[in-house]
């Protein structure tokens, strides 16, 4: 039996799959946040790298990877796919898991695979400094990483609540070279509103886009990447699933059941979209697909399907998503890439099709399986990961029930060496579940943009 394919890098794959031209339904397209008319490409000329905009919008099905990226992805891809048979051990299970391993990068998770194209087009582009939100430090880290390579100034706007909390991931950014803010800083008019009205504000992932935004369009040299929600970040992750999906068939194997976690879906589409692709061709009819969530911050599973704005100060065009809200700050649980308002469009439809099922999960389940992991297969995996884990997992143990065989891929996002205190907090057994009530969500879902005329 196999336990790992490692794929050499002459099969790196040399072209990004774009789901576009294949979902089930036409896409609502972004709006335009001061006019709430659709979108063109050139509203978003001065925020962006123009092929980056491209990217967004294309309808091809297959997008080119530049030889330079490739370059540099071989650093670390392909990353390995393994078979965890001694999880599947621990579980007494007749399921067959794979997880396929972002943990490998140099900033320790899937977001390098966007981080460098953006940062890439950038420089080619005569940008010569990009700014950005991170928050728990995942993004803010790759960005910095991959300005480091192309030779881009990144100033990374740092929600305060981890500013404070994550010395390490803060000297991480600035061993690349970059300047991290603790956000809402007095260097932007959102963050100065903000701070006017709450001096003691803990910042938000949504605040701390407002300034980036803000900042990139004070000056001509600037431009603001975000790691995740377009459709041009999830293009680049797909390079995950293309790969995973010659590692399947090495293995001998497909799966029945694609998992990952979800804070606005980019490495989750990133690993699902090219075996939803057979899925939607009706090659593949059966395949189920399952997004997991925390309870915290549970966007696919009671968010609403609406026109919502990306930010809190209401600066970028708002997308059609399940959202909680652009004003809701999720109770603070460790998974701090998924304490995100809104989920990709993309995703949202696949969803509202059926084709995704969604799942939330309280975090010390998160965690219990996170241990168990760590405990048989050995990696000490991210929080975040550990939410599709725990999916994996409910679905091994379900199989069992069934005294059925099961394929299940998951994918794991990043590992969890900068997150240790969150390990602490969950064996000293004094680990939280936060929830969110239904009147906290009607609450922030009350102040909803509204479109210019029907879509
Ligand atoms: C940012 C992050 C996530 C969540 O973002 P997605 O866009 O949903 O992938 C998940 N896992 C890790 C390790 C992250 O850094």
């Amino acid at each position: 039996m196999l336990k790992r394919v490692l794929l050499s890098e002459t099969d790196l794959p040399d072209r990004w799959y774009n789901i576009h031209p294949d979902l089930p339904a036409p896409l609502p397209g972004p709006l335009n946040p001061l006019t709430m008319a659709p979108l063109q490409p050139g509203d978003l000329a001065d925020l962006l790298p123009r092929k980056v905009i491209e990217h967004e919008f294309t309808q091809e099905r297959w997008v080119e990877i530049p030889e330079r990226v490739r370059d540099v992805y071989k650093i670390w891809r392909p990353s390995p796919l393994v078979r965890a048979e001694r999880l599947e051990r621990a579980l007494d299970t007749p399921a067959h898991i794979y997880f396929k391993f972002e943990g490998v990068s140099p900033s320790g998770s899937h977001k390098p695979n966007t981080a460098v194209v953006q940062a890439y087009y950038a420089a080619e582009e005569g940008v010569r400094r990009l700014t950005t939100e991170t928050g728990a430090g995942q993004w803010g880290s790759a960005l910095s990483f991959a300005g480091a390579l192309f030779g881009l100034e990144v100033n990374v706007y740092m929600v305060r609540a981890s500013f404070e909390q994550k010395p390490y991931r803060k000297s991480l950014m600035r061993s690349w070279g970059a300047e991290v803010y603790s956000s809402p800083t007095e260097r932007t008019e959102a963050g100065r509103r903000i701070l006017a009205k709450d001096p003691d504000s803990p910042g938000s992932i949504g605040i701390a886009i407002s300034e980036a935004v803000a900042d990139a369009m004070s000056r001509d040299d600037t431009k603001f990447a975000l790691g995740s929600i377009m459709n041009n970040v999830l293009l680049h992750q797909t390079v995950i699933g293309l790969e995973a999906k010659k590692q399947m068939e090495i293995m001998g194997e497909y799966p029945d059941v694609v998992i990952g976690c979800v804070g606005g879906g980019s490495n989750y589409a990133g690993l699902a979209y090219p075996f939803m692709q057979d899925r939607l061709s009706g090659e593949r009819p059966r395949t189920r697909f399952v997004a997991a969530e925390p309870d915290a911050c549970p966007t696919l599973t009671r968010g609403k399907l609406a026109y919502d704005y990306p930010d809190t100060a209401g600066l970028t065009p708002p997308l059609y998503m399940h959202t909680l809200g652009h004003d809701f700050i999720p109770g603070s649980i460790h998974a701090g890439g998924l304490r995100y308002h809104g989920d990709a469009p993309s995703l949202c439809l696949l969803k509202e099709h059926g084709l995704v099922e969604a799942r939330a999960f309280p975090q010390t389940d998160v965690f219990d399986a996170a241990v168990t992991f760590a405990r048989s297969e050995g990696f000490v995996i991210a929080p975040e990961s550990s939410h599709g884990l725990k999916a994996a997992i409910v679905e091994a143990l379900a199989a069992r029930a069934a005294g059925q065989e099961r394929v299940v891929l998951f994918n794991i996002s990043g590992h969890g060496n900068f997150d240790l205190a969150a390990f602490d907090s969950y064996l000293a057994g004094t680990m939280e579940n936060p929830t969110v009530t239904n009147e906290q969500i009607a609450e922030s879902l009350s102040v909803l943009p509204s479109p210019a005329s029907s879509v």
